[in-house]
């Protein structure tokens, strides 16, 4: 190794470190230590100036080792590694010691002890940086297409974005259609505009488009690979319906003897096991509900393929394993309904007359089960005394705590449609109305001139009497801070909150995907790359991240959609070198780092030892921690290193 001369670059923040860390002691502390050439300090480091100062000082003074104390890593290593990069010095030979997160933000009630703390470990990013051995990065070309996971309108949004801008879309729906959730609402808020009438000109561009290739009722199986080349194993559900031969024409459907409960109309009316989900669907055609069929039972029935004329039904459809590689990946597999008769105390399930907002937007629907008019599930009458409940299954410590944002929303349209069709008197009952998005706050206002109540409280329980099937509501009011209760309410509503779905959870698995606390999926920074995931050429968009409303699903879609073409764009990218590397003479082949790597990385090779994908492993250390051999070490956070880190912090401590 070349004789060592690191250079000490201390970042002010402003006074965000400047403030707390005396950093004219620090400097003392760090200048004399063998190997430091120079100490400077600089109000921005990662400013045009500072980096100015930083690549004059490295020509100045020959320094082939830098640290600089300043922020998180996480910030501007890039920055600080491209400063190296322009005046050809390897980038790798760079140790960041963060001194803002770790120290100034963190200790700013104890100055002294602060300035100690950012002693140490500038000291030890010192004794690392005279181990850093330059790195090269990999090259990794990139395959122009792009998997979606999930055919709501986050995925139509962001398949049409790459299609229309050339790339490859394999778009991958478990329902016989595409258009999620969406496609069962009524209107949307606060525009009142028809939800299909803006959603079914997209799904029929998805149907006909040349660069998106559609495969409903399917699930993706398994992933292998990384960013740029993942290869995608996707089991495709009989349709026992011919897609391409089926003209939609409904003759198998009219003679089909079997009823069932229609998912898509919330189970307010009945379709045959013979069905098109609805209308407008994509691909516009029939599929069988083989579970429900009778085709296959003792005495057959047969009467669909009978009676279909474009000979289009087969019972002998198979599932269907379809292999494909795409060179990113985005997920958006939408939300579920929280399951409301997990509030006991609301009685949905048990009283016909308790409601979710589900069923009303297919009541409300003129394509719906009531063509338009709500009713009472009871008697199927109009109700004169509507009660909606907010935060069902949302802001609540003994479901979820979360807001779900969508709510409010829905339940102020509904009841503004309601009462502006029927004049019915509708009260809110609301802990707080977020009304937070472009038109919403006055689209409320508006709504409780129309004479909408509000009521500022939480309703504690819902009674039936089971003469009238009437409800009555109790809750508190919590402006007048008194209990309040309401009698001979015809319907109640309750604003069943959104959770993530289960179809998230099995892809989060098969990608390997970190989930947070509230069960979505969790984005790799909450604010700088809201839509990336911690996997490269993975990313994330609609409410399979978190709640939103349609407008932020399709900001966050066409967001998704734009990270991956800027990485297919390009065609190719460079890999960090921070993945592990084996020693093959101390390699006992053991196989221990291939059942702990968490990302498949490391493998055997045809002479018997471990090997790392580079482009695979992420160099979390799992393996090298866990190698008895001590075979396969970290490039970049090799043992030598963290182990003079160590050594330094206790040296000075052995001293005291
Ligand atoms: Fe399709 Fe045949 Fe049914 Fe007509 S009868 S809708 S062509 S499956
Ligand atoms: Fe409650 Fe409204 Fe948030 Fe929904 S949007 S959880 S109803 S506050
Ligand atoms: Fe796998 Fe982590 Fe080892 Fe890389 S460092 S091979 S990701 S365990």
């Amino acid at each position: 190794m070349p004789e060592r001369r690191i250079g000490v670059f201390l970042c002010h923040c402003g006074s965000n470190i400047a403030g707390v860390v005396d950093l004219e002691v620090l400097r003392q502390a760090v200048e004399n230590l063998p190997d430091v050439e120079v100490v400077s300090d600089y109000k921005y480091v990662c400013s045009k100036p500072g980096q100015k100062i930083l690549k004059d000082s490295i020509k100045k003074h020959k320094l082939n080792g830098i640290v600089i104390a300043s922020c998180s890593p996480r910030m501007h290593e890039p920055t600080f590694r491209q400063a190296l990069r322009e005046i050809g010095l390897n980038p790798f030979l760079l140790e960041i010691a963060n001194i803002r997160e770790h120290v100034s933000w963190i200790h700013a009630d104890d100055p002294k002890a602060a300035t100690e703390k950012a002693i140490d470990l500038v000291r030890m990013a010192i004794a690392r940086a005279r181990l850093l051995e330059p790195l090269e990065e990999t090259e990794v070309t990139i395959k122009k297409a792009t998997l979606i996971v999930g055919a709501g309108i986050a995925g139509i949004s962001a398949a049409l974005d790459l299609a229309n801008a050339g790339f490859n879309v394999y778009l991958v729906e478990k329902e016989p259609s595409i258009g999620g959730k969406m496609s069962r609402w009524d209107k949307t808020f606060p525009t009142l505009d028809c939800s299909s009438c803006i959603l079914t000109p997209r799904m029929a561009e998805v149907g006909n488009h040349e660069n998106i290739t559609l495969l409903t009722m399917a699930e993706v199986e398994e992933v292998e690979g990384y960013v740029g080349n993942f290869k995608v194993k996707i089991r495709q559900n009989p349709r026992y319906v011919d897609i391409e031969k089926c003209t939609s024409c409904g003759d198998c459907s009219d003679i089909c003897p079997v009823d069932i409960p229609a998912e898509f109309d919330a189970f307010l009316t009945y379709r045959k096991a013979i069905y098109i989900p609805f209308a407008q669907a994509v691909p516009s055609a029939y599929v069988l509900d083989m579970d429900n069929c009778l085709g296959v039972e003792a005495v057959k029935c047969g009467k669909c393929e009978d009676k279909c004329e474009a000979k289009a039904i087969s019972y002998d459809d198979k599932e269907k394993i379809i292999e494909v590689e795409v060179g990113t990946i985005i997920v958006s597999t939408g939300f579920d309904l929280f399951e409301a008769s997990k509030k006991e105390e609301y009685g949905y399930g048990h009283f016909p007359n308790v409601v979710n907002l589900g069923e009303i937007e297919r009541m409300l629907s003129s394509a719906g089960p009531t063509r338009g008019h709500v009713v009472k599930p009871s008697n199927l009458k109009e109700p004169k005394k509507i009660v909606y409940v907010q935060c069902v299954g949302s802001r609540d410590e003994l479901s979820n705590k979360y807001c779900s944002r969508v709510c409010c929303m829905t339940a102020i349209k509904q009841a503004r449609m309601i009462r502006d069709k029927t004049g019915a008197t509708i009260y809110v009952f609301y802990i707080d109305l977020r009304t937070f998005g472009k038109g919403y706050e006055e689209f409320y206002e508006s709504t409780a001139a129309a004479g909408v109540t509000f009521i500022r409280g939480r309703v504690g329980e819902i009674l039936q009497n089971d003469e009238t099937m009437s409800l009555t509501v109790r809750g508190e009011d919590t402006l007048l801070g008194k209990p309040i209760q309401l009698d001979d309410v015809d319907l109640v509503v309750l604003s069943t909150g959104v959770v993530a779905a289960d179809a998230t959870n099995k892809i989060a698995h098969a990608l390997n995907l970190s989930i947070s606390p509230d069960g979505f999926l969790l984005e790799a920074h909450p604010k700088l790359r809201p839509v990336d995931s911690f996997n490269d050429g993975i990313f994330v968009a609609g409410m399979a991240q978190g709640p939103k409303d349609i407008p932020d699903t399709v900001a966050q879609a066409k967001a998704a959609a734009s990270g991956a073409m800027a990485l297919m764009g390009k065609g190719k990218i460079n890999v960090e070198p921070y993945y592990s590397v084996v020693d093959e003479d101390r390699c006992a082949g053991c196989q221990v780092c291939i059942s702990v790597c968490p990302y498949n990385a490391v493998a055997l090779n045809e002479r018997g030892y471990a090997e790392v994908n580079p482009a695979l492993c992420k160099g979390c250390g799992t393996c090298t921690s866990t190698c008895a051999s001590g075979a396969i070490s970290s490039q970049h956070y090799t043992d030598g290193q963290i182990s003079a880190m160590i050594q330094e912090y206790l040296s000075t401590r052995e001293g005291a």
